[in-house]
């Protein structure tokens, strides 16, 4: 079973449990007993031992995982598939192409893993802001409203965000999901400019701008918490 830690919130008026990667969170008001929140969880636990099952199963399932190494003639995940990727020796300058089908990157020489691996994720992080952007230029003109800028980064169990200052923040591992959910977390981190919270006023912007925007909601729900960056570093050097 996995540590079990204890939080307390002056906001929250009931006693939650949480199930993360690797620990089981409970939190409660401040004037509830450690005693009782431990007890809390002890009475759940057939439900976390249900809950971590189905995600073990859902991890073993989930199609748009990344593969163990980055070698040519990898898959990769790329907008909902996983697509060919090839290493061409080709160019003066290191650069990655995008096809439907295909990822090629071309260098001049000198490929290796060492190397490769941040330079893809580079350039994965780029191939999102370039296609977030796009959907900027399609669907703020509808808004009238326009952000202040775009930060991707990587979050676990985290789409997006709209920041204070109007910034929107993504996950870049989004790049990797079916085209419609990247598009549909943009639509959403945009709405929210013009409504901060979640209300039907909220909704009904997203569905006017994403009629089928509840697809992807589903998508998320299924697939969401398998988003995972590449294990390509650990496992070179647990080969070593
Ligand atoms: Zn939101």
């Amino acid at each position: 079973m996995l540590p079990l830690e204890i939080k307390r919130s002056a906001r929250s008026r009931s006693i939650r449990l949480k199930i993360h990667d690797d620990k089981i969170i409970v939190s409660g008001p401040p004037y509830v007993s450690e005693e009782k929140l431990r007890a809390f969880a002890e009475s759940k636990k057939n439900w976390i031992t249900k809950n971590l099952a189905q995600k073990q199963q859902r991890e073993t399932h989930y199609p748009l995982a990344w593969p163990d190494t980055l070698v040519s003639g990898a898959y990769l995940p790329y907008l909902g598939k996983q697509t060919l990727f090839q290493v061409l020796q080709a160019s003066e300058k290191p650069a990655v192409f995008w096809h439907p089908d295909k990822i090629i990157l071309s260098h001049f020489n000198g490929f290796n893993a060492q190397w490769a691996q941040p330079y893809m994720i580079e350039a994965y992080k780029n191939k999102a802001s370039e296609l977030a952007n796009a959907w900027f230029l399609k669907y703020c003109p509808l808004l009238g409203l326009w952000p202040t800028g775009l930060k991707l980064k990587y979050q676990k169990s985290l789409y997006g965000s709209l920041g204070a200052n109007n910034t929107v923040h993504l996950n870049w591992l989004l790049v990797t999901a079916p085209e419609y959910v990247f598009e549909y977390v943009v639509v959403h981190e945009l709405s929210h400019l013009k409504y901060r919270s979640h209300g039907p006023r909220f909704w009904g912007q997203v569905e006017k701008l994403m009629p089928n925007y509840q697809e992807a909601e589903r998508w998320l729900n299924n697939w969401g918490r398998c988003f995972k960056l590449p294990d390509w570093r650990a496992r070179e050097e647990s080969n070593l």
